[in-house]
């Protein structure tokens, strides 16, 4: 093969639309214009970035830090699939890329791996203008509608239709949870019609509905229940549970959220089970429920022997009865697993993640759709789901990297 020569016309850049400007479609954004590719994101809402801010507001979890292996074992039936991206783009990268964009990170108590700023912002802000100093154009504005007549993208902007031919597609489209910050799970349908096989939508990291009574839900709704483990069949975590007027919220029930439900839907209905004191055992409880102080009532030895707060107490009467086992045993049983009835997961609208979108039979290995070839998708549009702690950006991340990889020709 011959050198090339000074008087050789530079190779033509390939141009390439990514739709959707969520994390997944800016990582790609990067990577493509980083390697000289023209590249034009395109987004409905009129800025970039929306559920990325609002991650922001809890802190802005970006990853995990806990080794591989158990990292990956947190995307249950997506791991083999998402492995090879996130050993090809892991957390030790993302945490490299965010403080290369000026955002120092630290590992908080639980491993979860935070930027030093606690927000989204900064990082966006650095990164838009990174994206811009590496010449990507950004449409905003853009609601991509499909394809025309000609086989061209077609995208309904301020000022009408519009049409793009790039070499390559990047879908980015996020999932269907939270869809006024701009991402709602339109796209299903239209990639269905061209023969995508898609997994339906199902609310992942969500919130539970129980039926309160009104004295409990007006007294201690808005009260967290801390240092809990709540269990449902085989599966369990531990962590915080929100109270709620509808329910519960909060770590430890989004971390159950896809064991709940499985129940739900097999079974109808599903058993919480809530251990308010996981850190001792049902003997050591009996122990201390049984030597109450000289006319303590029992409300007093539940909150200063066994240091249980008003809406903790509260919860076991609330399962129980208002009146509560005097039998030692049986009540430290009942603290050890307080049963609380879930008759319904939150509407995906409310949920932190989708579970379900693009099957993985759908794509090949470097996320092209099979059934539309220059198209690949990433992000949470594709079927996997995970728990909070950092694995929902990160598979955002990475997948975006890869697909782009892909596009490029690059392994
Ligand atoms: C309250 C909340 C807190 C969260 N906190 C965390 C956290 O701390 N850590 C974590 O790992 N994850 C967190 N997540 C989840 C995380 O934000 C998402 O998983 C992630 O943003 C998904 O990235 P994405 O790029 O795939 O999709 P998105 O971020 O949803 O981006 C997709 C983009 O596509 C655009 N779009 C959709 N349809 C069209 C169309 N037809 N035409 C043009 N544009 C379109 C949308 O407007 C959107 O901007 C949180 C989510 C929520 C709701």
């Amino acid at each position: 093969m011959s050198a090339p020569r000074v008087s050789d016309p530079a190779p033509p850049r390939p141009a390439v639309a990514v739709i959707g400007g969520g994390p997944a479609g800016l990582m790609a954004a990067e990577v493509l214009s980083a390697a000289g590719a023209a590249v034009t994101v395109y987004e409905r809402m009129p800025t970039l970035g929306r559920k990325f801010l609002m991650a922001g507001r809890g802190g802005l979890n970006l990853t995990h830090s806990e080794p591989l292996d158990p990292f990956l074992a947190r995307y249950g039936q997506a791991a083999p699939a998402l492995a090879p991206m996130i050993e090809a783009f892991p957390p030790a990268q993302l945490i490299a890329w965010a403080e290369g964009l000026g955002q120092p990170t630290f590992v908080g108590s639980s491993g979860r791996v935070f930027p030093r700023s606690l927000k989204a912002s900064p990082l966006l802000r650095a990164w838009l203008a990174r994206l811009q100093a590496q010449g990507v154009e950004i449409r905003t504005r853009r609601d991509w509608t499909g394809w025309d007549a000609a086989g061209a993208l077609a995208f309904r902007g301020p000022d009408g239709e519009e049409a793009a031919a790039p070499d390559a597609v990047i879908l980015a489209l996020g999932g269907a949870s939270w869809p006024k910050l701009g991402s709602d799970g339109g796209w299903a349908g239209r990639l269905a019609a061209r023969g995508v096989p898609l997994a339906p939508f199902q609310s992942a990291n969500c919130g539970v509905a129980s039926a309160w009574s009104d004295l409990f839900r007006d007294r201690f709704a808005g009260q967290p229940l801390k240092g809990v483990a709540l269990r449902v069949g085989d599966a369990a975590a531990r962590g915080e549970a929100m109270i709620t007027g509808y329910g519960l919220e909060g770590g430890a029930v989004y971390a159950l959220s896809t064991a709940l439900r499985q129940a739900l839907a097999a079974h109808g209905a599903a058993v919480l089970e809530i251990d308010l004191r996981p850190d001792m055992s049902a003997g050591q409880l009996a122990g201390k429920l049984g030597r109450p102080g000289p006319g303590q009532s029992l409300a007093n030895v539940l909150r200063k022997a066994v240091r249980l707060t008003p809406a903790a107490i509260n919860l076991l009467r609330e399962a129980h009865g208002r009146e509560l086992p005097r039998d030692p045993a049986l009540l430290a049983a009942l603290i050890k697993a307080v049963p609380v009835a879930v008759t319904g997961m939150q509407p995906l609208a409310r949920a932190i993640s989708t579970a379900g979108g693009v099957a993985w039979a759908g794509v090949d290995q470097g996320l092209g759709l099979v059934a539309l070839p220059g198209v690949h998708v990433a992000g949470e549009m594709l079927d996997w789901e995970a728990p909070t702690g950092g694995y929902l950006l990160q598979a955002c991340f990475a997948s975006g990297a890869w697909a782009a990889r892909a596009v490029l020709g690059v392994p």
